[in-house]
């Protein structure tokens, strides 16, 4: 099953810390707040993506189940 990256942006609090371990993902807008790139993360990437979540010193940054389409 694949999983999506998600942010709270109320609990965000722009440290930057997910743009700086997963960049191929993630960049900043001029606040400092993450811009998250749409759709599943690709494989390769699921353990940067894990790193990125469990670094968010704010909870902020989530993967969430994305349920599959067309059944
Ligand atoms: S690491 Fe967490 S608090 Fe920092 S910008 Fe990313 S989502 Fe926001």
């Amino acid at each position: 099953m694949s999983r999506v990256l998600t942010v709270n942006p109320i609990a965000c609090d722009a440290h930057g810390v997910c743009a700086d371990l997963l960049p191929e993902m993630v960049t900043l807008d001029p606040w400092g707040y993450p811009v998250i790139v749409a759709g599943p993360v690709p494989p390769e990437l699921d353990e940067h993506a894990r790193r990125a979540v469990a670094s968010c010193p704010t909870l902020a940054l989530r993967l969430e189940r994305q349920p599959r389409r067309g059944r």
